[in-house]
């Protein structure tokens, strides 16, 4: 028995990332595929923070249906320059409340028409204030999570002042950093030991996209400003208008990037899904870390445990 659990605990683990959908169908489809996705075994799921009203709600609710009526670990993302603290706060007691104890805690992306951000409030400025809170508010209560960028942010291209900012988000009681998505692993191993070097020590969760077609391919790449591999390019470009094709050329790529990576000692992938099921469950089943015959579905680690956080 001990001896199959620690064998389970080297097993890598992988979680999905969801957003809130704009329509009352888009919900119900995603509650269909978050059930079916259910089935591949993640070590939990999180909800990406639509910023303003009825998205805001849904976020909320969506944590609470998982965390609920899917049984799923959960984490809610929150972001906070957007935000009066009022918000915060009720963010905060609905995902206590659903018995959620997980928060990413960032900044939020700026406002499309607006270049620079104006914070809403002195007291959350930056993600680390809204970490800092979350902590002083709720004690342990939360796994606090934040964004790392190996690639650079929207707004900074200065890595070592990036490195810096994380760790100032760590020292306010970040316990994990899930990554910006890129498709450069060479570069991101270094940055994973950059951190290191600076003394950031919790789990470091990469952040990846699976390929669903070569246009949202492309687009998700220029958005972020991710450096796209020379060989990926190659591979992709020639057979751009056949779909079913690149998503298996895509898969092939991606699932190398994740070999790549556990096998430098990364234990934890989290796939981008948006919304999507196929192509995160082409390259889970390319890696073979999904459940089949010979190792069907266990209950997943809890997840402090499959992170590796005491
Ligand atoms: P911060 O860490 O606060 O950094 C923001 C900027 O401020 C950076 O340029 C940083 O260098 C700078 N900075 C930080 N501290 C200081 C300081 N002390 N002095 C001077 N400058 C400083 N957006 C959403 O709206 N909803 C989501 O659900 C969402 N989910 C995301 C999930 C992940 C994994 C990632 C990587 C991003 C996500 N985003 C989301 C986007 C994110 O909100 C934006 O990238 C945002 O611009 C930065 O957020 P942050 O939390 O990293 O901010």
């Amino acid at each position: 028995q001990k001896l199959a659990e620690a064998e389970r605990a080297k097993r890598p683990s992988f979680s999905f990332e969801f957003f809130p959908p704009k329509t009352a169908q888009g919900v119900q489809n995603l509650y269909d595929r978050m059930d079916r996705m259910h089935d591949l075994g993640p070590a939990f799921i999180d909800v990406t923070w639509g910023a303003g009203g009825h998205l805001s709600q849904l976020t909320c609710e969506m944590v609470r249906a998982a965390q609920s009526a899917y049984g799923l670990e959960t984490c809610m993302h929150l972001t906070c320059t957007d935000m009066e603290k009022s918000k915060v706060d009720a963010a905060l007691k609905d995902a206590y409340n659903a018995g959620c104890t997980n928060i990413l805690a960032l900044r939020g992306d700026p406002p499309r028409e607006e270049e620079k951000w104006e914070a809403k409030s002195e007291q959350f400025r930056y993600a680390k204030d809204l970490v800092k809170y979350i902590k002083e508010t709720y004690g342990n209560h939360f796994d606090i999570g934040v964004a790392g960028y190996p690639e650079g942010c929207d707004d900074n291209d200065d890595s070592e002042e990036l490195v810096e900012h994380l760790k100032e988000k760590i020292d306010a009681g970040g316990t994990f950093v899930v990554t910006q998505m890129f498709y450069d692993v060479d570069n991101f191993l270094e940055w994973v030991q950059k951190c290191r070097n600076r003394g950031i020590n919790v789990p470091i969760i990469p952040g990846i996209m699976p390929i669903h077609t070569h246009a949202a391919f492309m687009r998700r790449a220029n958005w972020v400003r991710c450096k796209i591999p020379q060989a990926w390019t190659e591979a992709l470009e020639p057979i751009k208008n056949d779909d079913a094709a690149v998503r298996d050329v895509g898969k092939g790529l991606v699932a190398e990037m994740c070999r790549q990576m556990l096998n430098n000692g990364i234990n934890h992938l989290h796939f981008y899904t948006m919304n999507l099921a196929q192509a995160t469950r082409m390259v889970l089943e390319e890696l073979k870390i999904v459940p089949d015959a010979q190792t069907p579905l266990e209950k997943p680690l809890p997840w402090r445990q499959s992170l590796g956080l005491n």
